[in-house]
């Protein structure tokens, strides 16, 4: 972590005003929403409490430390395109370029077969590399590329109601099982046949054409406390906010122009976490909002950390997979300085996940073994410990209703599910963050 950067601009866009310097914010919940409201309403003068029911901070992307392990709750990636991710660790003191690994957007397998960008200009590198890409036949290649113009001409939107899966039909069995179903389910944690096509597109359009290095990889070197919550923590104590934790909110009240969060007084609430936990405080004021967040179904991600002492990955610390369970594995000797560890992670998992952990977790072994023998690595496979986040995401389907960030006079939603451009990710979930801090600290903007 690089401390002493020059400051960055604030996230709310403005700086401290003498009502604000009086007003108090409380802020349910410290994943990366919570957190990315927090350092927004301490920039913009509000004093701030967080309450986060866990003891370690981070949410769903956290590091958990217990007597037999310390790890986290699952590998993260992230892309160029995250910029109010990568804003928000500047913010806090984090160097991204410290403790993130860049690499060009890949999607080969760990024998270097398949599509992989170059440098430079994203869409032009998408363009080459599907060009250049022989295993797939010449016809193929041009159907993509004018099927992706199509979607460029139409603004990367498209009807809400189309799935991944009915977009991309007409194209071959091969580039949609080895390009578009894993981007898919990668970026959305949602199956082709059921995902958005309109919030594909959007990940789509923003790592295409959103500017230089948006298309990169950004693969975590440290543990996800590292990244952004201890940083984060660190900054707003720093600041005179309180950050408590072990510290599960049991109810909401209002308390004249404002609410009482367990009896305690504030001016102004931003609610940041779990959907079935926000949705529980919300009911008695808002029940439409929270039958929204209480009606959102969810996906499970298992993440299975693998030793296999002599293996490595020759081509790129991510590689694709062609079976299941997993559709990643990622090397942390490459990313993390553990040789012979691996990530392997199955997104979208329920259907594995039917017969319980072991089951899926053998499935898993199976595949490593599969594979590090195709890599010529001789030791025996193991499994080091596995993580199956039963919520990790909400499904990202068609027509999906997402609940607004206004909740109610002076208690606003931030989290990743809250209506949004995004899927369920990091970036979604600081982008509301950020939006929620910055409604919450103008009160003129939400007039009772
Ligand atoms: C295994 C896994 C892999 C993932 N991979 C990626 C990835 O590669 N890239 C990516 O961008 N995203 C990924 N995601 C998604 C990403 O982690 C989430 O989108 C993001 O962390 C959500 O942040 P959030 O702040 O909205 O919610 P959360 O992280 O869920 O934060 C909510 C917080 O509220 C707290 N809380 C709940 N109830 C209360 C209460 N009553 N009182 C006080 N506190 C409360 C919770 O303890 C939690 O800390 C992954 C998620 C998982 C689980």
């Amino acid at each position: 972590m690089a401390v002493g950067l020059s400051t960055p601009a604030p996230l709310v866009g403005r700086l401290q005003t003498p009502s604000a310097a009086s007003r108090t914010a409380a802020v349910i919940g410290a994943g990366w929403a919570g957190l990315a409201a927090a350092v927004g309403l301490t920039q913009a003068g509000l004093s701030v409490t967080v309450f986060e029911m866990a003891p370690v901070l981070g949410g769903r992307a956290r590091t958990v430390v217990s007597a037999r392990h310390r790890g986290d709750n699952g590998q993260h990636i992230l892309i160029g395109a995250y910029r109010a991710s990568l804003d928000l660790m500047r913010q806090v003191g984090v160097a991204p370029e410290e403790v993130l690994l860049r690499a060009p957007l890949s999607l080969q397998d760990a024998h270097g077969r398949g599509l992989r960008l170059t440098d430079g200009n994203a869409a032009l590198a998408f363009a080459r590399a599907v060009l250049g890409l022989r295993a797939w036949p010449l016809t193929e290649r041009l159907a993509l590329l004018s099927r992706c113009a199509a979607w460029a001409a139409m603004g990367f939107r498209c009807d809400p109601a189309l799935s991944v899966e009915r977009l991309c039909s007409g194209l071959s069995p091969a580039l949609r099982t080895e390009l578009l179903e894993p981007l898919c389910v990668a970026a959305l944690n949602t199956p082709a046949h059921e995902a958005s096509a309109s919030v594909f597109l959007r990940v789509i359009r923003d790592a295409l054409i959103g500017g230089p290095g948006c298309a990169d990889l950004l693969l975590p070197r440290v543990p996800l406390g590292s990244l952004l919550p201890d940083a984060a923590a660190h900054w707003l104590e720093s600041r005179g906010a309180q950050v408590i934790r072990r510290a599960r909110v049991q109810a909401l009240d209002r308390r004249d122009a404002g609410w009482a969060v367990d009896g305690r007084a504030f001016d102004t609430v931003v609610v940041a976490c779990t959907a079935s936990e926000a949705a529980r405080l919300a009911r008695p004021h808002a029940p439409d909002w929270a039958s929204l967040a209480d009606g959102l179904r969810h996906q499970s991600i298992l993440t299975t950390y693998v030793q296999c002492d002599d293996a490595r990955f020759r081509h790129h610390p991510m590689a694709r997979l062609d079976s299941g369970p997993a559709q990643f594995a990622f090397d942390h000797g490459w990313l993390s300085g553990t040789p012979g560890m691996f990530a392997f992670v199955a997104s979208a998992a329920d259907s594995w996940m039917t017969n319980g952990l072991a089951d899926a977790e053998a499935a898993v072994l199976a595949q490593a073994q599969a594979l590090f023998r195709t890599c010529g690595a001789h030791g025996s496979p193991r499994v080091a410990h596995s993580v199956c986040e039963r919520k990790a995401t909400f499904a990202c389907t068609t027509r999906l209703r997402r609940p607004p960030a206004r909740i109610a006079h002076a208690l606003w939603a931030a989290a990743d599910y809250v209506a949004g451009p995004y899927p369920a990710t990091l970036e979604g979930a600081v982008r509301n963050g950020v939006a929620a801090a910055r409604a919450a600290a103008e009160p003129a903007a939400d007039a009772p």
